[in-house]
């Protein structure tokens, strides 16, 4: 586990400038707790208004990024430019190559900013294969300064969440692989998120539908506070 727990909340293709304006409003009313860092990760246009609107202690992270700069491609300067720390790179919805997600990474990092790398299978049963292939691929020669969110591509949106027995074992080969801090995303909200939490493997969450109304996002805030405080 590491100094804070990091929360990111990815709004895929949701959300409009009132919604920002909502949100960041509402969020407003609950003050971070220390040892938790609540990351949003908006679509591109509204980036830079949740920058200006999200309180003290929020961080600020982009969906993806490209590393060529061809017509309408949104590359790692511009998203540091608007004050982005963190860049997800090969979410399992956007389906791009090994060699993509290698330059992502790499021009998210020459920027200064954290790369948060998603790997994850689309049938449990061949999980450790899955990770093997994407890790050999993905990372070899890559330096360090990259975090990991392990997500079960078949758990994301589902309503699914891996068995203990599963995420330990996902959890021990990448710590084995990569010294890393590690996140878990798939259907992580605040009804789903105790036995994630209690097992210490992960060091944050990646959520997608728990993280666009601030009502849900503040419960899981309050839940992952909760926890930590009866440890
Ligand atoms: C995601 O899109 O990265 C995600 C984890 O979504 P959800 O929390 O809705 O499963």
């Amino acid at each position: 586990m590491y100094k804070s727990f990091f929360l990111l909340g990815n709004w895929k293709a949701n959300g409009s400038l009132q919604q920002v304006r909502d949100f960041c409003a509402e969020v407003r009313s609950l003050k971070v707790p220390i040892g938790i860092t609540p990351i949003l990760a908006p679509p591109f246009p509204y980036l830079d208004m949740m920058k200006l609107l999200l309180p003290q202690g929020y961080g600020l992270a982009a969906q993806t990024c490209q590393a060529s700069s061809f017509t309408g491609q949104i590359t790692a300067p511009m998203l540091k430019d608007v004050g982005c720390g963190w860049v997800l790179i090969g979410h399992g919805e956007r389906q791009e190559s090994f060699q993509e997600v290698r330059q992502q990474i790499l021009s998210v990092q020459g920027e200064g900013m954290i790369p948060i790398v998603c790997v994850g299978e689309k049938d449990p049963d061949s999980v450790l294969d899955v990770l093997d292939q994407q890790c050999g691929h993905y990372f070899q020669d890559i330096p360090e300064g990259y975090w990991v969110a392990y997500e079960p591509i078949w758990a994301i949106g589902s309503g699914k969440t891996p068995d203990g027995k599963h995420l330990k074992k996902v959890s021990e080969y990448l710590k084995q692989k990569l010294h890393l801090p590690l996140l878990y995303g798939g259907s992580v909200n605040s009804t789903t998120v105790f036995p994630l939490l209690s097992s210490q493997l992960w060091s944050g969450f990646l959520v997608g539908k728990a993280s666009l109304k601030a009502c849900d996002w503040m419960a899981l805030i309050q839940q992952i506070k909760n926890c930590i405080l009866l440890k």
